[in-house]
């Protein structure tokens, strides 16, 4: 048994082609947002695609390109407030953000999964993977209870043993043996990992379901370990873009924003 800690990988995020971008607003009048923009240390694309995508619905680039606005907000920080206020949310679809989430069980992986819209799941295949190492993630309460421990360590070594055993009965490292053999009988033997086994998996969801899933699955109701990886999640987004995230209260790792499903 290994015990091991959940983590998460920031591993991509949106990049704008700032070129294109200037091309189309050239075709439609609209160079001047392009200039208004701050492109020093504090820019940040996620935000700007956002923006983008927002202002191309009403051609808000400046007032009067559209006769029906006559008046624009120029800075970005109240922009965007104010696409979270009117719940405009489909513009923050356009940007995704990518996750390794890295020794998280099966338990949490199979709660994630439930969240579709906006989201691309690619999960370490246990059918592959063989199990008579089983990374175990303990949660601080239950470290301090050295019966539990000793009671859940011996299972999980129990399990491990078992594991070696079918892949010495089923002759799985033998000369020659087939790799759909091998495919065929670790997908049976995995049947008998505890669904708590950690395991991994590269999860991308865009803005709209990141603000859903870290007010969803850090409620006080949520399962201790999807809270502890959507915590991170949220710090994560917090930092790449404060703009969009910046308005989560955070209380004993419960994330409540002031706007909901935007
Ligand atoms: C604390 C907690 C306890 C839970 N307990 C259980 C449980 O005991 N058993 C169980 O089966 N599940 C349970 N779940 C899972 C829950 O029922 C949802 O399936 C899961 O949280 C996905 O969230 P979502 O429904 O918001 O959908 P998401 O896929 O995240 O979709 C986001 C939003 O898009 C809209 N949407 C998505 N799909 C549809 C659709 N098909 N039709 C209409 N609108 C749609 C909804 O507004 C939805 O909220 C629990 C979740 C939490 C957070």
């Amino acid at each position: 048994m290994r015990s091991v800690e959940p983590e998460v990988f920031l591993v991509a995020r949106p990049q704008l082609d700032y070129d294109q971008i200037a091309a189309y607003l050239r075709e439609v009048g609209g160079e001047s947002w392009l200039e208004r923009l701050d492109r020093g240390d504090l820019d940040i694309d996620a935000q700007n695609l956002a923006e983008f995508a927002g202002r191309l619905c009403y051609r808000s680039w400046d007032p009067g390109l559209n006769p029906n606005v006559t008046r624009i907000r120029t800075e970005q920080d109240p922009y965007l407030q104010n696409i979270l206020a009117s719940a405009h949310g489909s513009v923050l679809e356009h940007a995704s953000f990518t996750f390794v989430l890295h020794n998280i069980s099966r338990v949490a992986t199979h709660e994630l999964v439930r969240h579709r819209p906006g989201t691309a799941v690619s999960q370490e295949s246990l059918r592959f993977v063989r199990l008579a190492d089983i990374p175990f993630w303990f949660p601080g309460w239950a470290k301090q209870d050295a019966d539990l421990m000793k009671r859940a360590t011996a299972l999980l070594e129990q399990m491990e043993e078992f594991q070696r055993w079918m892949a010495g009965h089923f002759g799985l490292d033998d000369e020659g043996v087939k790799f759909s053999e091998k495919k065929h009988k670790t997908s049976f033997m995995r049947r008998f990992a505890p669904d708590g086994v950690a395991t991994g998996l590269v999860w991308t969801a865009n803005i709209r379901t990141l603000r859903h899933t870290i007010e969803a699955r850090t409620d006080q109701g949520a399962e201790e370990e999807i809270r502890l990886v959507f915590g991170k999640i949220g710090e994560l987004m917090r930092a790449e873009a404060p703009a969009l995230f910046g308005d989560y209260t955070v209380t004993d790792g419960t994330w409540v924003p002031r706007w909901r499903k935007v």
